[in-house]
């Protein structure tokens, strides 16, 4: 489950809320209940060790590029199938 961070827009306060990516956006401070704006997560979506583009289909020319296919993967990478 990724990893959210949130930061208000009322007192600064910044948290983390792991997420499922069905759920619904925070939109409330937990401090103070001001808005939050969603920041770009740090840690969420790393994947840890090899991904689908380490086993061979980085090679295939109908594969979709992944920007972040040297640092470990994106969010946005469809499974290999
Ligand atoms: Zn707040």
């Amino acid at each position: 489950m990724p990893m959210y961070e949130y930061e208000c827009q009322k007192c600064g306060f910044v948290f983390e809320a792991r997420q499922k990516f069905s759920d619904e956006p925070l939109s409330e401070c937990r401090d103070c209940g001001g808005a939050v704006k969603k920041l770009i997560s740090r840690s969420g979506f790393a994947l840890k060790g090899g991904g689908w583009y380490d086993q061979g289909y980085s090679a295939d020319k109908s594969a979709p590029k992944c920007p972040a296919n040297s640092g470990g993967g994106c969010g946005g990478c469809p499974k290999a199938s």
